[in-house]
């Protein structure tokens, strides 16, 4: 778990928003950020957002729900959404375990995703879920 990012600090309850502002998420973070990561499957690596995961109850869209549009593809299990004004990706449930949400990293108030340095690519394109050894050896002590 990451407890801050730069020199911003993951707050409990961190607030995400897309870029016009339509859009806000609360994301409830009690021990921190867990693994950032990438994915490299067809959608994932035209968008290059870099992500994190929590269990699906804790996130919660507090504001602009009706502004936000949902994109399928697939196996339609995952959901994507984005700002249906200024196009940002917020958020999406998550194909490998769609109890859960991905947000965007890039949303979170205060943070730069890119003071995160080089983060694990998951293997989204192969269907198999490799990462969670790739962020093992790097995340964990
Ligand atoms: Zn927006």
């Amino acid at each position: 778990m990451l407890k801050a990012i730069g020199k911003t600090p993951i707050q409990p309850l961190h607030r995400a928003s897309c870029h016009c502002g339509a859009v806000v998420l609360e994301i409830h973070l009690p021990a921190g950020l867990p693994e950032p990561h990438r994915c490299d499957c067809s959608f994932c690596k035209r968008k290059g957002t870099i992500v994190a995961a929590v269990p699906a109850a804790d996130l919660k869209v507090i504001r602009g729900q009706a502004a936000l549009r949902k994109y399928q593809f697939g196996r339609q299990v995952a959901e994507h959404f984005f700002c249906g004004i200024c196009g940002i990706y917020t958020h999406h449930r998550r194909s490998t375990n769609p109890n859960e949400f991905g947000f965007n990293i890039g949303c979170m108030e205060g943070v730069n995703p890119y003071d995160l340095g080089s983060v694990p690519v998951a293997d989204g394109a192969s269907g198999r879920n490799l990462w969670v050894s790739i962020v093992s050896e790097n995340f964990l002590p």
